[in-house]
């Protein structure tokens, strides 16, 4: 992705272009930075051999599933749904973790019948389901069991899950309990310790100290676990002076902490997969003037992209097309939808715009397309994917008259 005589490329197609057949709003893949990012991550954690799920949440288009699982990656899903759709993009069973607080029992059910890898579970009475149902099919189930390693993450807290009061996992206190409880287990068996404390993550300090629980956890159970799930969470720069997290660093870490207990490492990486693959491209609808600063009014909105609306996050606003002549201007850049939340970025220094220009939201790919909604009636955007000079529309523009 980059800028060819002043004009957005992805790859090897110009956006314009793409705009110009597909309309906008379009989320715009490559194909190159997905593999970029893939063999990144393997590389930095070679000496772990970890199995990498990749965390369906983040993006579950079933053309992106499947190209993930050419890469050899397995998959974290949180619903029957997500589960159902990693299964129809290929994935094996024996590569998919189930996570998630509240599987109900037709969740279970069926996870149980296409014995996949592992149920992380989340409480007592989940595990005593799990066992009732196990019984039933007369079937033995691996299970993980979630800690909360009471773990600030350092991150935004809407997006922060490993501390004390966050209702994910269960206390130290109560995992030693259930290790005791599963142990005799006819039907249930504890093959994993699970964590996972939060996402955009970027600083090393907090996965240091959930790892000195998990090694404190494990030492006191006197359990030999064959699984050590660390979750994902591993964070990416949205903005050019942010540094991403160092996986060298992470990972050697985990080798000290943890090396003397055996297991095998699950990762499940969602963010730092798929998040800097996309772009939003949208148009410029209507220029409105405020009181000192200028509403850039585009045709995305939070039903497009919610993370600004929700988290208070920012994305990157760039033009599609150069002109290098900056405004003295503030830009609000703001969606039609009737929300004052819903505004994605202001800028003070931008190239002056006008109205049918066509601007990039950056690094869309992850809790993009899967956190966008119909919410004012709006449909939802294209996806295409974009492999070298190949566009591939991974998704068709939702149509009007399915919502109505
Ligand atoms: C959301 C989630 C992930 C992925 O988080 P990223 O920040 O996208 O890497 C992994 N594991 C669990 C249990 C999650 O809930």
């Amino acid at each position: 992705m980059k800028y060819i005589k002043k004009k957005f490329f992805i790859e090897g197609i110009k956006v314009r272009n793409l705009a110009k057949k597909f309309r906008t709003p379009i989320y715009c893949y490559s194909y190159k930075r997905l593999k970029e990012n893939i063999n990144n991550f393997k590389k930095n954690f070679k000496n772990l051999k970890p199995i990498i799920c990749f965390a369906v949440k983040a993006n579950a288009n079933l053309k992106i599933l499947k190209e993930i699982n050419k890469f050899g990656l397995g998959a974290d899903v949180v619903s029957l749904g997500e589960l159902e759709k990693v299964l129809k993009a290929g994935i094996q069973p024996k590569k998919i973790v189930f996570s998630g607080v509240g599987k109900t029992s037709e969740e279970l059910s069926f996870a149980i019948d296409k014995k996949i890898l592992l149920i992380n579970t989340e409480s007592r009475s989940e595990i005593l389901e799990i066992e009732r149902i196990a019984k039933r099919k007369k079937r033995i189930v691996n299970i993980g069991i979630r800690l909360n390693p009471n773990t600030d993450a350092k991150t935004i807290s809407q997006i922060s899950t490993g501390k004390k009061q966050d209702k994910f996992g269960v206390t130290e206190k109560y995992f030693l309990e259930l290790v005791k409880y599963v142990k005799n287990s006819q039907y249930i068996k504890l093959k994993c310790i699970s964590v996972h404390i939060g996402s955009q993550i970027l600083n090393h300090q907090p996965y240091l100290k959930m790892l000195k629980v998990v090694d404190r956890v494990i030492k006191k159970t006197n359990y030999k676990f064959e699984f050590i799930d660390l979750g994902g969470g591993m964070g990416i720069p949205y903005g050019k002076k942010i540094k991403s997290l160092n996986y060298k660093r992470y990972s050697s870490t985990i080798k000290k902490t943890l090396k003397k207990h055996k297991a095998k490492i699950i990762f499940e990486p969602g963010r730092s997969i798929i998040g800097n693959t996309a772009i939003l491209v949208s148009k410029v609808i209507y220029i409105k003037k405020g009181i000192n600063k200028n509403f850039v009014i585009i045709d995305s909105a939070m039903n497009d992209l919610m993370r600004p609306a929700l988290y208070g996050v920012e994305h990157q606003i760039i033009p599609e097309s150069k002109n290098n002549n900056f405004t003295k201007k503030t830009y609000d850049f703001v969606g039609p939808i009737c929300e004052s939340t819903d505004t994605f970025l202001t800028s003070k220094k931008f190239q002056k715009l006008y109205e049918k220009d066509l601007i990039i939201i950056s690094d869309v790919g992850a809790y993009g397309m899967s956190l966008s909604s119909n919410y004012n009636v709006r449909p939802k955007p294209a996806e295409i994917l974009i492999k070298g000079r190949k566009i591939n529309i991974i998704k068709k523009r939702q149509k009007l008259k399915d919502l109505i």
